[in-house]
């Protein structure tokens, strides 16, 4: 039986792998990380419709009954190309594969690197990643001193859109997710006064127009306007500055937390993996495709396919469509050999 390697076992590694054990292969993942589904592991309840996240991964892990299989705490490090085969390399040990999926996802953008933001420097200044895992573990957002806030800023486009961090492109999925979270704010703390500070509102999927309109009618505020500093009060609070784009005025306020929108960047380390295929990533650092509208999962390299959010910023419906799309691209590959 033709054997397939999937590099990462977030959502679109577990479903292409799946797809291809009903078509017979033997698949293999590997993930870097102790438990398998990547990013949306992390996460409290997924937008649209706020269905639990764990739902999705357990769907998705259920299919992890030796064909496909998994080897956890594994990073592939090393692809090269033996003959019509292909050997990973990872922690000294080697494995062989007649095609290869690359579904390694993407990295949050490290909110540190926007220094004048305040991350890592004052307490109540934190990624929407954290307000996830919040979410996860108490249902509510807390401050550092364990207080409910009641005020909070969400600051989209942070790490996107900023030519300034090499950050050129749009993360598509945070927009979304700072109207979700602030209707979650809303729900758990109804007298909180939530402001999103966006550049532009792009609610591009099915689903998400509605979102903005709950938000909306539950009273959440939307500012156009970048922010400038953040800087710390004495109380702990967090002053933040900018400019209302629309009414062109300089507006300041306190706030009990800060919420940055992060955007997805390439994940560390896959252009050094692919590096060996002689594949080169994208402009933006992403795994590139060969054509965007009419071979989207294949790469330049004949046998090396890849899908997800490696190839650039998307959410799980675009992913698993990609991941549906790459083991069928695969199962022509390997037929006609
Ligand atoms: C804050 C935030 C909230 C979001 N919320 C939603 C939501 O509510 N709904 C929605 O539809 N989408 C959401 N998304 C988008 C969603 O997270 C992605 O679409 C999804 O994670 C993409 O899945 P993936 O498998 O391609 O990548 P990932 O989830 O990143 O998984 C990739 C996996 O590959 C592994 N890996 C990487 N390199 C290696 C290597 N060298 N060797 C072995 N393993 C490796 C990683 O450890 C990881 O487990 C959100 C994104 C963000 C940033
Ligand atoms: S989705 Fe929204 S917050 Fe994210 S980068 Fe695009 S415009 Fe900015």
């Amino acid at each position: 039986m033709k054997e397939v390697a999937i590099i990462g076992g977030g959502v679109t590694g577990l479903e292409a792998a799946n797809k291809l054990a009903q078509l017979g292969y033997t698949v293999t993942i590997f993930e870097r990380e102790k438990t398998p589904g990547g990013h949306v592991a992390q996460w409290d309840r997924l937008f649209p419709n706020r269905r639990n996240s764990m739902e999705v991964v357990n769907e998705f892990k259920s299919h992890l009954n030796g064909n496909p299989a998994i080897f956890l705490s594994t990073a592939i490090d090393k692809i090269s190309r033996k003959g019509a085969r292909f050997t990973l390399e990872a922690k000294g040990k080697s494995f062989d594969a007649d095609a290869v999926l690359i579904a390694t996802g993407f990295e949050l953008f490290p909110a540190e690197k926007k220094e004048e933001y305040g991350y890592g420097i004052y307490d109540n200044v934190i990624t929407s990643a954290e307000l996830e895992a919040m979410f996860k573990e108490h249902g509510y957002p807390v401050t550092k001193s364990g207080k409910q806030p009641q005020r909070i800023a969400f600051i989209h486009c942070v790490g996107s859109r900023d030519e300034k961090v090499s950050r050129p492109y749009c993360s598509k999925v945070c927009c979304v997710t700072a109207v979700k979270q602030s209707i979650e704010v809303k729900e758990a703390i109804p007298s909180a006064e939530i402001y999103c500070l966006y550049m532009d509102l792009r609610m591009f999927g099915p689903g998400y127009e509605d979102l903005y309109k709950e938000a909306q009618q539950k009273g959440v505020n939307f500012l156009r306007g970048r922010l400038s500093e953040t800087s710390e009060l004495e109380d702990g609070r967090v002053l933040i500055k900018t400019e209302d784009t629309l009414s062109a005025k300089p507006l300041k306020m306190s706030v009990d937390l800060v919420v940055l929108m992060v955007g997805m960047s390439p994940a560390e380390g896959t252009s050094e993996l692919i590096a060996g295929l002689d594949l080169k990533p994208n402009k933006d650092g992403f795994v590139e495709i060969i054509d965007q509208h009419i071979n989207p999962v294949k790469t330049k390299a004949e046998g090396i396919f890849t899908a997800g959010a490696c190839t650039g910023p998307n959410n799980i419906t675009d992913s698993v469509n990609a991941a549906r799309s790459a083991a069928i691209e695969i199962h022509q590959y390997l037929s006609s050999k």
